[in-house]
């Protein structure tokens, strides 16, 4: 039986953090599909090319290889044979991944190797599309949301935290930005699958974020749950 969780949101909503903790409870691999992005913006990036150029950037994809494997259970993501996990949150790269990604050649490769993932293991996957096309069958479907301002304040907690210097009203302008090209391209666009269950974050910790999507798949799953019972 299908055992995928399909986790689907706008940026900074805690997909990624939830996502890893509801990994570990019910022993699924998790995905990270915006780090696959992220490489791609990485290679984008190092070939020179401008997020406008959608041909040289169509062209491009040929040439980059997206690989993905896991140390002690922690994504590693290679692009070409080199492992560039510890570049991927450079904010060129995240502005870099959130404009190539509208380009319909990006989309198809970055499907293509998730799906492929996605066959070989139950996986719980985070993005904005996964739900829609990537996994349209998953098992259970969120859409994880929270207000812009609270996206914002919990980024600038953690780039505070980092020692690195930002501003809240810029920030808010960014995730602005970023929901609008997620929800209006024209391929793939972010919206909540009509199967999905939304998951308001805005007043929620993680924690509890976490239960609600562990107790809605153990209510789906039913095998899983009787599994976890007989200590399986
Ligand atoms: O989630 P994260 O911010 O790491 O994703 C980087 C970028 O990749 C996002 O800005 C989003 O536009 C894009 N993305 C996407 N589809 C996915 C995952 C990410 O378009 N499934």
């Amino acid at each position: 039986m299908n055992r995928n969780i399909a986790v689907d949101g706008p940026a900074g909503a805690g997909k990624s953090t939830v996502a890893k903790r509801v990994a570990r409870q019910l022993g699924l691999v998790y995905v990270d599909t915006g780090a696959m992005y992220r490489a791609m913006g990485i290679f984008f990036l190092e070939r020179g090319l401008s997020p406008e150029d959608e041909a040289g950037i169509t062209a491009a994809c040929r040439d980059a290889e997206v690989t993905i494997a896991y140390q002690d259970g922690v994504q590693q993501v290679y692009l070409n044979g080199e492992n560039v996990t510890g570049r991927l949150r450079e904010e060129a790269v995240g502005n870099m991944a959130s404009r190539s990604s509208v380009y319909p050649a990006v989309r198809a490769k970055m499907t293509q190797l998730q799906q492929s993932l996605a066959q070989r293991t139950p996986v719980i996957m985070d993005g904005r599309d996964i739900g829609t096309v990537v996994l349209p069958q998953a098992a259970l479907k969120i859409y994880l949301t929270a207000s812009v301002e609270e996206r914002a304040r919990r980024r600038f907690r953690e780039l505070e935290e980092k020692g690195e210097a930002c501003v809240l009203s810029q920030i808010q302008q960014d995730i602005r930005e970023r929901d609008y090209r997620d929800m209006h391209r024209e391929t793939a666009p972010l919206r909540q699958a009509e199967d999905a269950v939304q998951v308001d974050a805005t007043d929620m910790d993680i924690e509890q974020v976490t239960e609600r999507i562990v107790s809605l798949y153990r209510e789906r799953v039913p095998q899983v749950a009787q599994r976890e019972q007989e200590g399986k």
